[in-house]
């Protein structure tokens, strides 16, 4: 919301009546003279702002709604069903698994155990964005139906990287849920290919990006073609390497309570090491998270990629009953929904 100055106006006193309301302001000035103040910018707020009645208040000559870059995203609402799954409805959701899929029958067993313990969705990467071109890259097509095959026998949806706008289609036939990599979050040619497949996406923040470059790169899923789109943080850079990114979790209250969108938390790329998991599983659903995404892995000492973060089976069974999960009494296999052409 713009707010704008009567000629002359105590800009001081305006803001002051702004301020007391709760309000997050960003003052604009005469181009001749920037101690007058002309305009406040007014921030999206989780209360109530009612136009006319800033209008009232002494001293303002009119208010005004700014464009939204990003108009699809701000009609989303909270709630995105993912084959059947409610993310945001209410009852915390559960990502789980391996950061990537090794084998079929590491990928069946992860996939039994973290739905007997309430998980919704099995994650982990057929297809995987490593830092070194020597690092295990993931098993590309075949994981994808090893994963999509032990997801249907324990009735679980599937969550999973496309890494490339060629891959897109093919990853969605097998994925309820696309994934966006942090490091693909601004590879527009992918965002609207995966728009374009008409699936829900779960869309992982870049590492340096803004919340507004987070929501734009939102309106281009929704823009074109995707059925919802769920936030998830990961953790960003920031100068201090005491964990491995940090954990941004204001800006999941932000979009939780403010912009009402569907956040989910991934804790284990957001420390790096699995200790810290549970207590900012628990922080993230206490700000107003849809749910958390978790690593974790049956033998973390061997695993392909990031064992320091998988959780081992009797701790991820421990994170899950502190978080609340109830356990699952049977996991019968769910239809899924239809890939659009
Ligand atoms: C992942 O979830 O497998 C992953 C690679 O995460 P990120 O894109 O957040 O690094
Ligand atoms: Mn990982």
């Amino acid at each position: 919301m713009i707010v704008t100055l009567q000629l002359g106006a105590d800009a001081a006193q305006v803001k002051r009546a702004l301020v007391a309301r709760g309000l997050w302001l960003t003052a604009l000035t005469a181009p001749h003279d920037p101690n007058a103040v002309t305009h406040f910018v007014v921030a999206p707020s989780s209360t109530r702002v009612d136009a006319q009645e800033l209008a009232r208040i002494e001293g303002v000559a009119s208010v005004s709604v700014a464009a939204s870059a990003h108009p699809k995203v701000d009609v989303h609402g909270p709630v995105v069903s993912v084959a059947g799954v409610s993310v945001g409805g209410g009852r915390p959701v559960v990502m789980a698994g391996p950061c990537a899929v090794e084998s079929p029958s590491q990928v069946e067993a992860v996939a039994a155990r973290v739905a007997a313990l309430g998980a919704q969705f099995l994650r982990g990467g057929a297809f995987k964005p490593r830092t070194s071109p020597y690092a295990f890259q993931g098993h590309g097509g075949e994981a994808l139906r090893w994963m999509r095959d032990a997801a249907d026998r324990h009735g679980l949806r599937v969550v999973t990287e496309a890494m490339s706008e060629a891959e897109a289609p093919r990853v969605a036939e097998y994925a309820d849920l696309l994934q966006i990599g942090s490091r693909n979050m601004q590879n527009f040619a992918l965002l609207k290919a995966s728009g374009r497949t008409g699936r829900p996406v779960l869309l992982k923040r870049a590492m340096s990006a803004s919340v507004e470059e987070w929501l734009l790169a939102a309106e281009y899923l929704l823009s074109h073609g995707a059925t919802g789109v769920i936030l998830c943080e990961r953790g960003i850079r920031s100068f201090d390497d005491a964990t491995r990114n940090l954990l941004d979790l204001g800006a999941v209250a932000l979009l939780s309570h403010v912009h009402r969108l569907p956040v989910v938390v991934d804790p284990s790329h957001g420390t790096g090491r699995r200790d810290l998991v549970a207590p900012l599983a628990k922080a993230a659903l206490a700000v107003g998270a849809a749910g958390v995404m978790l690593e974790t892995h049956d033998d973390p000492g061997r695993a392909l990629s990031d064992g320091p973060q998988a959780l081992p089976p009797e701790q991820f069974a421990q994170v899950m009953g502190e978080l609340g999960v109830a356990p699952r009494a049977s996991a019968a296999p769910v239809a899924r929904a239809e890939v659009a052409s």
